[in-house]
């Protein structure tokens, strides 16, 4: 036998099923009996999908009504405190709100989770947090899956991750010290998983693949010793990254298996061939759509059968909490771009996958032969595809001149030609790109989508949108305009619909937060542009003003971050493709007499690797990729770009390699803090902070924004600062915009004449 396991289901189900009934709850629209119902029915589905598929054991724990790591905070006592809940007593309706904040008390922070794009619910430790054992969520999954007849591995996150995750709040301590605490509670709840009989106990350690300090690797014995005295066996499950490193601790721990990600670091195996206990090998991708070649995992997977037998389980490289949930119902894409559809796998078909590799590793690949032909038969049809590979693209890459990624001229002189001609004031003013993605826009949008709206009438909706928005800047006096991107669904997804190489599913969504999901563009191809995307609308905007008009762009980086991105070569190679198609678009935009144009970057600093070593290389190419994008553009054409949601301090010297003439960024929360470290490093180019928040509708006051100014003209001298707010406006309504910005403009003015 070849024990057969999965990590995680997605939880969300094949239609957002769970989003929309919590959505309803929240509305008040349905029961907390018709939730818990949907809920239940959610669960027995991707149990009996497991199941069906010949799965030895059931992953439970893993469904959550929000997020597991909020499901932690519960079971071990540590919600915040301020919220004044009682954490073994806690109702749905407390839950949610812990989760997404009440009329008291803001939410709990959220953040990514490691290098994906699904968010966790920060725990808030502080120097007395006082842990205690709640495992009913566990001990609850648990039997109804037992009752459902299947044969149960519960599922959770293992302590030293849950504390690293955490953040210190109130007095100043080291949450490491918590360990000794939470421990014990642990064991407790282990302890009541193992009386529910299960055989198996689930802990993830992901946080072995990032750069732990020594304190915390060196706990780890002693943690595993503690929880191994219950009466269970424990599978230590890692991913997302090698722990080769950690080899030999690894094998010390009395652990009874431990789970590789073999897709991410299929090269740190070598590390564990003496590993004597259960080795579950995570050989399909979890984080991705692409089929696997069964025949090249068999390959891996039949000497690794031979020497340790029994002892080899299989299962995917980490929860398919990354991946949608079934491919079947992409009736669509399967009309369209069958040769496509044929690469592709998601949940239901993974799982399917890891059913042949089992029956194929216990009765032989003959077993499974037809099946095993459709798998290779599909990876033939992938390698050899004319749609994927396209010559012109190779060839326009490997023909690069040496320094395509320069501009002609260093930022010294470029910026003395550029304000030549632009002629702004100090302190210019600008808008980060999107205005209101109004109702109407939207209902626009979706009428023409359905076929009841022409594309002429479409049209004619979007352009007098953006005359709109060309009017209302005029009025409010701002410096350089922007057309508002009314044209836009999304920033990525507008893009790839134009560019080639991309394609898009109709169901393939992935869980962001809570009820919140995504659907990511497919990169599948080689990267071109075909024809203008931008360039129209950008110079009827400008048609309609005097002032000048910034082109808007989304930067090949933030594309490929968003996207499901081909595995047959390197993201690198995939992201300089996007970029270089990008300047085609600019070049074009140039041409058109659109001479500023911004290259939005918002998830740079999110593709950064989990291992610091790794950075480098990362930030190498990204930087690179993004330069491409303006490759060739003269001297006097302004590059903007824009970035936020993070912290840049430690990547700098990268930002500043990119060489955008300006960049805008998010800072207006953080107090300018993000602004200073932009001013001690002495950042060369233009630079426009956030002056106020764009999440909320609140308009600030003429103060508080002067504040903020007078704050960052002590940081950047006053030739380099631009002033804007901290990022697009398309989730806020009109009236509240044009105040927030009639304020910003007001107090530059003042500002600016004493300067
Ligand atoms: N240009 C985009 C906008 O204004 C930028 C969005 C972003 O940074 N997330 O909406
Ligand atoms: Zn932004």
């Amino acid at each position: 036998m070849t024990v057969f396991h999965i990590l995680g289901f997605p939880r969300v189900g094949a239609k957002r099923e769970l989003k929309f009934a919590q959505e309803r709850y929240w509305r008040g629209e349905i029961t907390e009996q018709d939730l818990q119902d949907l809920a239940k029915a959610l669960r027995e589905k991707n149990w009996q999908h497991q199941a069906d598929a010949n799965a030895n054991f059931i992953a439970t724990g893993d469904f959550t009504f929000y997020d597991h790591i909020l499901d932690l905070q519960v079971a071990t006592g540590a919600i915040p405190a301020r919220f004044g809940f009682d954490s073994q007593n806690l109702t749905l309706s407390q839950y949610f709100q812990l989760a997404r904040g009440n009329k008291d008390q803001f939410a709990i922070e959220m953040t990514k989770w490691f290098d994906t794009n699904y968010h966790y619910l920060v725990p808030e430790f502080h120097k007395n947090t006082q842990f205690k054992a709640n495992p009913a969520h566990y001990v609850n999954q648990i039997r109804e899956a037992k009752a459902a007849g299947h044969q149960a591995k519960p599922v959770i996150v293992g302590p030293l991750t849950f504390l690293w995750l955490g953040k210190e709040k109130g007095e100043a301590f080291n949450r490491f010290e918590l360990l000794n605490s939470l421990v014990p509670i642990y064991t407790e709840i282990l302890t009541a998983l193992a009386q529910e009989g299960v055989e198996w106990i689930q802990i993830d350690e992901p946080a072995l693949a990032l750069d732990l300090p020594q304190e915390w690797l060196d706990a780890f014995p002693s943690v595993y010793a503690e929880l191994s005295k219950v009466k269970a066996k424990l599978l230590l499950a890692t991913y997302f990254g090698s722990v080769a490193e950690h080899a030999d601790l690894l094998k010390s721990l009395p652990v009874d298996g431990l789970h590789l990600d073999l897709v991410r670091a299929p090269e740190q195996l070598a590390a564990f061939a003496d590993y004597d206990k259960v080795l579950s090998a995570g050989v399909i991708e979890g984080r991705n759509i692409w089929r696997a070649n069964l025949n090249t995992v068999l390959d891996l997977l039949e000497p690794l059968k031979a020497t340790l037998g029994e002892r080899l389980w299989i299962a995917p490289s980490c929860s398919l909490l990354h991946t949608p949930y079934d491919l079947s119902v992409e009736t669509q894409l399967q009309e369209k771009n069958p040769d496509l559809y044929g690469w592709l796998a998601f949940t239901l078909q993974k799982v399917e996958e890891l059913s042949i590799i089992k029956t194929a590793l216990e009765q032989g690949r003959h077993a499974v032969a037809d099946k095993l032909a459709a798998s290779q038969a599909a990876a033939d049809s992938r390698a050899n595809s004319k749609a994927i590979h396209k010559a012109e693209v190779a060839e326009r890459l490997a023909n690069l001149p040496v320094d395509a990624d320069k501009r002609k001229s260093p930022f010294a002189e470029r910026i003395k030609l550029q304000n030549a001609w632009l002629n702004l004031p100090l302190l210019p003013t600008t808008n980060i790109g999107s205005f209101p993605q109004t109702t109407e826009i939207r209902l626009a949008r979706s009428r023409f989508k359905k076929g009841e709206l022409s594309l002429a009438d479409y049209e004619a909706a979007m352009k007098k949108e953006i005359a709109y928005v060309v009017r209302r800047q005029e009025e409010l006096d701002l410096d350089v305009l922007v057309h508002g991107e009314a044209e836009r669904n999304d920033m990525v997804e507008y893009f790839g619909e134009l560019l080639d190489g991309f394609a898009f599913t109709k169901f393939g969504w992935v869980q962001s937060y809570g009820s919140r999901c995504v659907k990511p563009p497919v990169i599948y191809g080689d990267v071109t542009r075909p024809q203008p995307m931008t360039v129209r609308w950008s110079q009827y905007a400008q048609s309609l003003t005097n002032k000048v008009m910034k082109g808007m762009l989304t930067g090949p980086v933030t594309i490929l971050q968003w996207s499901f991105v081909r595995n047959d070569i390197p993201r690198s190679l995939v992201c300089k493709q996007i970029g270089v198609a990008l300047s085609d678009e600019v070049l074009d935009l140039e041409k058109a007499g659109i001479k500023v144009i911004q290259i939005d970057e918002p998830a740079i600093r999110e593709g950064l690797p989990l291992k610091r070593a790794d950075w480098d290389a990362y930030l190498q190419w990204a930087g690179e990729a993004f330069r491409l994008s303006y490759m060739g553009v003269q001297n006097d054409t302004q590059i903007h770009t824009h970035m936020c949601y993070s912290e840049f301090n430690d990547i700098l010297p990268a930002i500043a390699g990119l060489d955008a003439d300006v960049i805008t960024i998010e800072t207006s929360r953080s107090d300018m803090e993000l602004l200073t470290a932009f001013g001690d490093f002495k950042y060369p180019n233009d630079i426009g902070p956030g002056v106020y928040d764009i999440h909320s509708p609140r308009v600030p006051k003429a103060e508080e924004i002067e504040h903020l100014l007078r704050k960052a003209l002590k940081v950047v001298p006053k030739e380099r600062l631009w002033v804007n707010p901290d990022c697009g406006l398309k989730t806020r309504g009109w009236q509240e915009t044009l105040a927030q910005l009639d304020v910003m403009i007001k107090v530059t003015k003042k500002l600016r004449a004493e300067l």
